[in-house]
């Protein structure tokens, strides 16, 4: 392979691998888009290594050596995987890549097979053109991202920490321009929620169904579990990664105020017009719990006796296993309480990332060539994403890439995860180019 990479090619052909990871061991498949990437980088004339910890589940990671060990080293960190997608309910065939109209189209086209593909172009162009930094860059495309990591950007965080281990790191989620009161701003992902899943065995006991009088039903004890959990509201946190980005964005004053102020967004939350921003708002500052899953009763005629409830619980900064039991046990009240076992299944901790950094400052002075008078502005995930692993080993990660105004900050939100994802061709040549630049003004 002689040729440079090209980024609408790479990302059509990465669409078409299908890399859909439904959560199951055996999902996903990345190895496909591991060997694309390998043969498609090979004219670069850097070596790659391939981690495969379970069959087919790949990774990815080439390097860029520094020449000097004390200079800051820098990390692309982009996913492979996608989750899945319902043909029936897109326009277009989600795995076809088909380019329509300036717009390439398909499962992963901005979560975030568009950024994998722009950090790969971008590698290939730094390593041809005989590119020597002070500080060592490293790409790593990684399995798994989709579900724990743990096929992946986890494993190779605790498996093979020097293969990977960076002080700066650069992954998903940002960099789509948003308009405010005080103009452009660009936001950089700094930090995001922790997500602690637990399941509730709700007791009770055993009974004839035929005689339902005063017995002790596990089904109806849960019953009202999930109503207490549905209408608690637990105290706003006002976080720095939160006051960061208010402040940052610009607001009038008195709407800055009420968002910065605990009671004061709790009275927004309840009155704003924009649903979506309600919610964004609200898992922003706030512990959410969310029941999902129920499982209970063994026959018609039985009064059950267990009845497990899973919940999906996010935490904000600072909050662990102990705080998420006591506001667990709050919302279903001492009455309750006494039925209900709680058990542990993941505890992610929420993550975050300084800002007064010198790659904060040489990706705002880079973003200034494409968005000009856009400030950089600090935001805070309410979902999960790969940085995690890495500020947990000291990293500084933020998610960024480049995007052009042709699709607005909305449109960008509903396809994630959702039908008709696609991304316009400008983007993806847009974040090619400041990968690019940002490596040779930060590496040096
Ligand atoms: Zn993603």
């Amino acid at each position: 392979m002689t040729q440079p990479l090209e980024v609408v090619d790479l990302l059509q052909q990465m669409i078409r691998n299908e890399c859909v990871n439904d959560g199951s061991a055996s999902s996903g498949h990345e190895r496909r888009s591991v060997d694309l990437l390998q043969s498609e980088l090979e004219g670069s004339g850097v070596d790659f290594e391939v981690y495969e910890p379970s069959p087919g589940r790949a990774s990815l990671v080439g390097r860029i050596e520094g020449s000097d060990p004390a200079a800051p080293s820098l990390c692309w960190l982009g996913h492979t995987d996608v989750v899945p997608a319902n043909a029936d309910t897109w326009s277009r065939d989600p795995f076809g890549g088909e380019l329509v109209e300036g717009e390439v189209w398909g499962r992963g086209a901005v979560d975030m097979l568009n950024i994998t593909a722009s950090m790969s172009v971008a590698f290939d162009r730094l390593a041809r053109s005989g590119f020597r930094p002070k500080g060592t860059l490293v790409l790593a495309a990684v399995a798994d991202e989709e579900a724990l990591g743990s096929h992946g950007a986890g494993w190779l965080a605790e498996h093979e920490t020097d293969a990977v281990k960076c002080d700066y790191l650069i992954t998903e989620s940002g960099g789509i321009p948003l308009d405010g009161p005080s103009g452009r701003r660009l936001p950089v992902m700094v930090g995001e929620k922790g997500s602690c899943w637990c399941r509730l065995r709700i007791h009770g006991e055993a009974g004839h169904a035929s005689q339902p009088l005063r017995t002790d039903n596990a089904l109806v004890t849960a019953a009202a579990v999930v109503g207490r959990l549905a209408t608690y509201r637990p105290l706003a946190q006002i976080h720095s990664a939160w006051r960061n980005f208010i402040e940052g964005m610009g607001w009038p004053p008195e709407i800055a105020r009420s968002l910065l102020d605990p009671d004061g967004i709790e009275e927004l939350l309840d009155v704003m017009p924009d649903l979506g921003m309600a919610r964004q708002a609200h898992a922003c500052t706030h512990l959410t719990i969310a029941p999902t899953i129920v499982h209970g009763g063994t026959k018609i005629n039985v009064i059950p006796d267990t009845v497990e409830l899973e919940l999906d619980i996010r935490t904000l900064p600072g909050q662990d296993e102990a705080q998420v039991r006591a506001l667990v046990a709050e919302a279903i009240g001492p009455e309750l309480w006494p039925k209900v076992e709680i058990l542990f299944m993941v505890d992610d901790p929420a993550s975050s990332s300084p800002i007064e950094t010198p790659l904060w400052e040489a990706m705002s002075k880079v973003s200034e060539g494409f968005h000009p008078g856009a400030a950089l502005v600090p935001f805070f995930s309410v979902g999960a994403t790969d940085a995690r692993f890495f500020r947990r080993l000291g990293t500084t990660a933020y998610g960024y890439g480049m995007f052009s105004e042709k699709l607005s900050f909305e449109q960008f939100a509903v396809m994630f995860h959702g039908d008709d994802e696609r991304v316009d061709v400008d983007s993806l040549e847009m974040s090619a180019a400041m990968f690019e630049q940002l490596a040779r003004r930060f590496l040096g």
